[in-house]
């Protein structure tokens, strides 16, 4: 069965590549003719890894237009996922399956709402990759994904086909509990680096605000029904900042480079569900109102 791929940037490349040098066949789905033509143009995706680049010349097509799709893989951001998802809804056969590749949560269940006849798949990856320019793709960090179904059901036997591809995955039985844990971690720390502007190494120097965070995500993990999720939370927060104390998060640098960042489904998730459980939040809550503001004093959205 094909892989179909939405969203050919960082992760999407770097899948698409690894699976289409292990012979298994691969299509990209492309937003539309002019970037198919830009594509073409470049002659395929280009895989920097260890400094060594290969160019794999993988099929392409518009997303409006093609054969029934069975498996498709979609990794747009968070923010782009819904109407990314729908602009391929009419070629997806009943029972499609889809991963979904966005960070943080709320993406993943407003196109699992948009496509009830679809299987949804959520998965929570630690590796790396950015953009060096269009579909020309820097492998930057090995890692792990794992993958899960929130509606229970079989492990899929394509699986195999992830491993043939080197594509480390693992299924796991409670994948909402492990995207809660990223999105708190994230919640801890991206911001912060934002506000202060500094590596997530300087916020060694401001162990209050990234206790206080932890402690109040750690809240909203128990009243969500994580509490699995909040454990060590602080403790592994403290660990990430000194494991990646050189690195700008994702977050920094999407802001650092006018790009939209997915606050939405980080913060604001996290802020949304405090409010669904009438949980007051003050230092999360404080925290996500100036993130906003600084975005939009810089014209970047806030949503
Ligand atoms: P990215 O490099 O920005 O790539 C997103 C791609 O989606 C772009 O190529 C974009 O196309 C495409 N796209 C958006 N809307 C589309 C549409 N309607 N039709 C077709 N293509 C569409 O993003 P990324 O870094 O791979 O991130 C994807 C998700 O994975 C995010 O949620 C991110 O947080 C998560 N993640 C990323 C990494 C990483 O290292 N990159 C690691 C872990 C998790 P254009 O090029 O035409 O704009």
């Amino acid at each position: 069965m094909t892989w179909s791929i939405l969203g050919a940037g960082s992760l999407g490349c770097l899948w698409a590549a690894r699976l289409s040098r292990a012979g298994l066949p691969v299509r990209l789905l492309l937003r539309d003719r002019q970037r198919l033509n830009a594509y073409r143009a470049l002659g395929g995706v280009t895989l920097i890894e260890d400094g060594r680049e290969s160019l794999y010349p993988i099929p392409a097509e518009t997303a409006a237009q093609g054969a029934p799709i069975q498996r498709l893989l979609l990794a747009c951001k968070a923010y782009d996922a819904e109407s990314a998802a729908a602009s391929v809804a009419a070629r997806l056969a009943p029972g499609t399956e889809l991963i979904l590749l966005q960070n943080g949560l709320g993406s993943q269940q407003a196109v699992s709402a948009h496509l009830p006849r679809a299987r949804c798949l959520y998965a929570s990856s630690t590796e790396g990759a950015f953009r060096e320019s269009d579909f020309r793709v820097v492998f930057a960090g090995h890692g792990q994904t794992w993958l899960g179904d929130e509606h229970g059901g079989p492990t899929p036997a394509w699986l195999t086909e992830l491993e043939q591809a080197g594509i480390p995955a693992q299924w796991s039985e409670n994948i909402l509990e492990r995207l809660w844990r990223k999105l708190a971690l994230n919640c801890a720390i991206n911001p912060l680096t934002v506000l202060h502007q500094c590596r997530n190494g300087e916020l060694a120097g401001h162990p209050d605000e990234v206790a206080a965070l932890c402690d109040e995500l750690g809240q909203l993990l128990h009243a969500c029904n994580y509490p699995a999720a909040a454990q060590e939370l602080q403790g592994d927060v403290e660990r990430v900042i000194a494991a990646t104390a050189a690195n700008f998060s994702s977050m920094y640098q999407d802001v650092a480079q006018g790009r939209r960042s997915e606050i939405a489904y980080l913060l604001g998730h996290a802020c949304r569900e405090g409010d669904r459980l009438h949980l007051a939040l003050p230092r999360l809550r404080a925290v996500h109102e100036r993130l906003r503001a600084y975005l939009v004093a810089r014209g970047l959205p806030d949503t």
